[in-house]
């Protein structure tokens, strides 16, 4: 990571040696033993031994997640086949892998490895494999015995992702099939009852843990900037309690960031007379040397304030918290069905994770949690658990994969927790549209092939049309860029000059292209860093768009794809966008702003893209973002011709004969009737 655009409190947190590397063999091995698990190697081997599939419950730091994949190691277990351990969060994944090659005593990525989507760090002698979830979902799509493994771990299930939902379902088939594959789930106190009834009544094998009491103080008012008051608690912490690190909850990158920022400001203004304080973030898109430095002591006299998001819940153990701070809140994946897509919303979280968030604080010692919402509150409006994913998300990617193993019937998949039976047609109705499946609910050549990629089906079918339109080369970055996310750097204290340099890259077609014109300005100037900030650009951002772009390119070698150019022909570009997002189309209203097609929706133009000026008459959306109004982020101008002729099953003309041709073009509608008839044929022909 350069140090080109790095605020100042990160230049901080990264400036210092690591002290990670330095730690003695030996007392790695102290470590290890003084877990909890440990006194239970014995015990957890041999139940592995007799069950074939057995629940783990045990505090969240007692060693689940590093240990167990390691004893079985041991036990001889890779001697079959690989160990393979999920993750709900890549972060997790890649964290843990690198704790556990270094307690294994090897690099990363020899015999233990990691693999997120876009990026694989195993090799042929990996024999303990971390992942994520949607990882493993992918590999049993391809090889449904999963022959590599000898032993499959779902760590934290209780976070209940659609992907361990989903392989909740096709492991519970696999193990029947496979008596010698061993499936270890590990879960929350909570859920252990459920999930044992879900796998066959298994046994569950219970690590006891040690727990100091944490106090739990309130506030006495609902607090109406969450954010402020979090900052407040920190400092008054840091200037009036015994030592002791602190870890506050926050939702996600942006806000943490400038979390960092202010409290490094607020710091500073204190003075030299105050003692330090080390401000840690922690989120998913983070590079990971600075993840690793999370897991360093403040050195003495000095405290540590880790600021993260939801993944110091469970899945990150960080030592010596005594205090947490709890805002109440948790970005939460959550489908949008006027939207017809997820979108990432800031919700209160429940009373099971407002509890595992204060038993952060006491693991080395009794701690307190400072819950930043009222006791009433915590009691009539939280609700006691969370709902699963599979019940709030998009199912389009999860029907296309289920389908592509040949599971038509989904209504009657065995889920442990079934989504509603209307989402999991309105999503076959999506994939219908997408010319995913056919008139009977089968999967089409096209949708084979967009279940080949890891990408929701919009995506993945823009790509694949970009390939017969001859834009590929083009396409595949504006995904890897739109995925990315947060390219533009916006510092508070310097807007307006970084909103001029944003503008000079603007397109006329709109903002996908402009996506475009910044990554190729990048690459021409050999991916410079300096480039990127002379030109408030987040250079991880591009970064990441790059290792995307990559994976995706071996993507199109393996498929024999081909990778063209459309040279100076951008409307090819538009119009592949328009094949996978046909669905967010927006058409200007006459009064004020537009109206999207589908919902007929008023929207408009999010003031900084670069269409915001001109207002053209058809525009197409990545997303929609509700600010003070639904704002449409991502904008590019669309010919409404195109959707017609894109997107036959979704999209008529209307009223053909009464109007002139130009008018009849303006007169596009989606076929509406075939969406709201309460028995559809795909109902009906639903075949076993
Ligand atoms: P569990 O899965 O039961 O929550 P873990 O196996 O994740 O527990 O963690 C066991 C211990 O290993 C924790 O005390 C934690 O501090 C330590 N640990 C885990 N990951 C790392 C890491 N990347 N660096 C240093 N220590 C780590
Ligand atoms: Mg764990």
């Amino acid at each position: 990571l350069s140090a080109y655009g790095m605020p100042e409190w990160m230049k901080d947190a990264y400036g210092k040696a690591p002290t990670f590397g330095q730690r003695s063999k030996l007392s790695i091995q102290k470590q290890r033993q003084s877990l909890p698990i440990y006194k239970l190697k014995k015990e957890l081997v041999q139940a592995c031994h007799e069950n074939q599939v057995l629940v783990v419950i045990g505090e969240t730091g007692s060693g689940k997640t590093t240990q167990v994949t390691q004893y079985l190691a041991e036990a001889g277990y890779t001697t079959k086949g690989k160990i393979g351990c999920t993750q709900p969060r890549k972060v997790a994944a890649t964290s843990v892998a690198n704790r556990v090659a270094e307690e294994f005593g090897c690099r990363l990525g020899e015999e233990v490895g990691y693999a997120i989507r876009f990026e694989d760090r195993t090799c042929p002698e990996t024999v303990i494999k971390y992942m994520t979830d949607g990882i493993l979902l992918r590999e049993i799509l391809i090889d449904e015995d999963l022959s590599q493994y000898s032993v499959i771990m779902l760590d934290e299930a209780h976070e209940r992702t659609i992907s361990t939902d989903v392989l909740f379902g096709l492991l519970k088939q696999l193990v029947k099939r496979r008596p010698d594959l061993r499936l270890i789930v590990t879960s929350a106190t909570l859920d252990a009852e459920k999930f044992s009834r879900y796998f066959f009544n298994c046994n569950i094998f219970t690590i006891p843990g040690r727990t100091f009491p944490v106090e739990i103080l309130y506030t006495k008012q609902p607090e109406s900037d969450y954010l402020d008051a979090a900052l407040i608690t920190v400092l008054q912490i840091h200037l009036s309690e015994r030592e002791g690190d602190v870890l506050l909850f926050l939702t996600g990158q942006e806000e943490i960031d400038y979390a960092c920022q202010c409290l490094y400001e607020r710091m500073k203004s204190l003075g030299k007379n105050v003692p330090e304080l080390i401000i840690l973030p922690v989120y998913g898109a983070q590079a990971s040397e600075m993840q690793s430095r999370i897991f360093d002591p403040a050195p003495p006299g000095k405290r540590k304030v880790v600021i993260a998001t939801n993944i110091a819940e469970a899945s990150l153990t960080i030592d010596g918290i005594f205090y947490v701070i709890d805002p109440g809140f948790a970005k939460q994946n959550v489908y949008n069905p006027k939207q017809g897509l997820d979108s990432l919303v800031i919700t209160p979280i429940s009373q099971a994770s407002a509890k595992q968030r204060a038993g952060r604080a006491g693991r080395t010692g009794p701690g307190k949690c400072y819950r930043l919402y009222t006791e009433s509150a915590f009691h009539n409006e939280m609700s006691p658990t969370s709902i699963p994913e599979i019940q709030r998300i998009n199912l389009g990617m999860t029907t296309l994969n289920l389908k592509a193993m040949g599971i038509n019937d989904l209504l009657s998949f065995d889920f442990m927790d079934p989504p509603t039976p209307q989402a999991l047609i309105s999503a076959m109705e999506q994939l219908y549209s997408l010319g995913a499946l056919d008139e009977e609910g089968l999967l089409t050549k096209l949708g084979k092939k967009m279940a080949e990629f890891p990408m929701d089906p919009p995506l993945s079918k823009m790509l694949l049309a970009s390939v017969d339109l001859g834009c590929s080369d083009e396409i595949l970055t504006i995904i890897a860029m739109i995925q990315t996310g947060n390219i533009f750097y916006r510092p508070r204290e310097k807007q307006a000059r970084a909103d001029q340099k944003r503008a000079k890259f603007f397109q006329p077609e709109g903002d996908h292209l402009t996506l475009l014109a910044v990554y190729e300005a990048w690459k021409a100037k050999n991916f410079s860093g300096p480039w990127c900030f002379e030109n408030f650009v987040h250079l991880r951002s591009l970064r990441e768009a790059q290792d995307v772009r990559k994976q995706l390119l071996s993507f199109m070698d393996k498929f024999k794809l081909d990778v063209v150019s459309a040279g100076k022909n951008f409307s090819k570009i538009c119009k592949a966008i328009a094949a996978g997002f046909f669905f967010h189309v927006a058409r200007k209203d006459p009064q004020e702003g537009y109206r999207t097609l589908v919902e007929n929706q008023p929207v408009y133009i999010h003031p900084r893209s670069g269409l915001f000026q001109r207002q053209p008459d058809w525009v197409i959306y990545h997303e929609l973002v509700m600010t003070t109004k639904e704002y449409m982020c991502e904008v590019t101008v669309i010919d409404p011709k195109w959707l017609v002729e894109l997107a036959p099953r979704f999209f008529k003309v209307s009223n053909p004969t009464k109007m002139s041709k130009r008018k009849r073009q303006e007169r596009i509608e989606p076929l509406y009737d075939r969406y709201h008839e309460p028995n559809s044929w795909r109902l009906s022909k639903r075949r076993a």
